[in-house]
């Protein structure tokens, strides 16, 4: 063997160990912030149609021209659905004598606003149940929102705007930027919001996001619980996503709540049951804090590699990052 090719060789080997420990950087690197980075891939994996072009197949309620659908679910309450929107988000409007509250403004795909006032004509506050682009992104037609008061949502107003996070408001999944926010009214946990005649409990409910937000109706054994808990799949994968904050949650609202409280979610559909206003019950809220203590425990076998997916029971399944960004 010649020195030159002695020292070619050598070059080589080095050029091929520096090319590994950049590869192994990456996955070591890819595997800490796993929850960024299939937020940032997921244009690319998964890519989606927005709007289903057919026209939408509903169960309950009616459509309010090609794309909302309302269902009133009694008690002054209707569920205004996006039925043709891929993640069929449902908002709730709550109507009390005074005002009504919009809880989620809708994914603003399409301005929600119209339907709102076509079902009512008192002053309506919005409050989104979390920061996510599919239940905020409809705020900019309203005049008044409130938002939920925490530090985390405070530490994202700048020159007397709020704005969520890239990571909190998550549009980059669909290229939408966060929508600047007026704040008219902070609520912090435990706040009461007076509609007259009717008062929503405002809880933080962490787990999903860390500040998500529920509102219980507790004369109407009624809890609006945004994302926390609905049929079909939960994400606790998402950035700021937490297993044991789920399972914190699960365990406060069990031991809070009435056994009979309905639990109205913002994402379609139950199973078996067509496209409607999507419920649980506290015996599913049970079902998913067992789900989260068999996680906990490492009893249960989740399918899938990331997100990694648990059965929870016929209605729902669980979608968690890795141990050690997901705690
Ligand atoms: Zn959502």
């Amino acid at each position: 063997m010649s020195k030159t090719s002695r020292f070619s060789g050598k070059r080589l080997t080095l050029a091929v160990l520096a090319m590994s420990s950049v590869a192994a950087l990456g996955v070591v690197l890819a595997a800490v912030f796993a929850p960024y980075v299939s937020a940032e891939l997921n244009p690319w994996l998964e890519p989606h149609q927005i709007v289903d072009p057919a026209p939408a197949r509903i169960a309950k309620g009616r459509m309010v021209g090609d794309y909302f659908a309302v269902e009133d679910v009694g008690g002054g309450v209707f569920a205004i659905g996006e039925p043709r929107y891929y993640q069929r988000n449902y908002a709730y409007l709550i109507i009390g004598q005074e005002r009504a509250l919009l809880f989620d403004s809708g994914s603003g795909t399409r301005d929600i606003s119209g339907v709102v006032a076509g079902l009512t004509r008192l002053p309506v506050t919005v409050m989104a149940s979390h920061l996510h682009y599919d239940h905020l992104g409809g705020i900019a037609p309203f005049a008044h929102v409130a938002m939920i008061d925490l530090p985390q949502t405070r530490a994202d107003v700048s020159r007397g705007l709020f704005r969520a996070g890239r990571y909190e408001y998550l549009g980059l999944i669909d290229h939408l930027a966060p929508p600047p926010v007026k704040v008219g009214e902070w609520l912090a946990p435990g706040a009461v919001i007076d509609l007259g005649g009717r008062s929503l409990t405002v809880l933080n409910t962490p787990g999903h996001t860390p500040t998500s937000a529920a509102l219980w109706d507790a004369a109407g054994h009624r809890l609006f619980i945004g994302d926390y808990i609905y049929p079909t799949t939960l994400y606790a994968f998402l950035p700021g996503a937490s297993l044991s904050a789920y399972h914190h949650t699960a365990r406060r609202l069990l031991t809070t709540l009435p056994a009979d409280t309905v639990l109205w979610t913002a994402h379609c559909c139950r199973k078996g049951e067509g496209v409607a206003a999507p419920w649980l019950s506290m015996r599913d809220l049970r079902d998913l804090d067992a789900a989260l203590t068999r996680v906990a425990r490492g009893q249960a076998r989740p399918t899938g590699f990331y997100p990694r997916i648990y059965p929870v029971n016929r209605q729902m399944t669980l979608a968690t990052g890795f141990g050690w960004n997901n705690r």
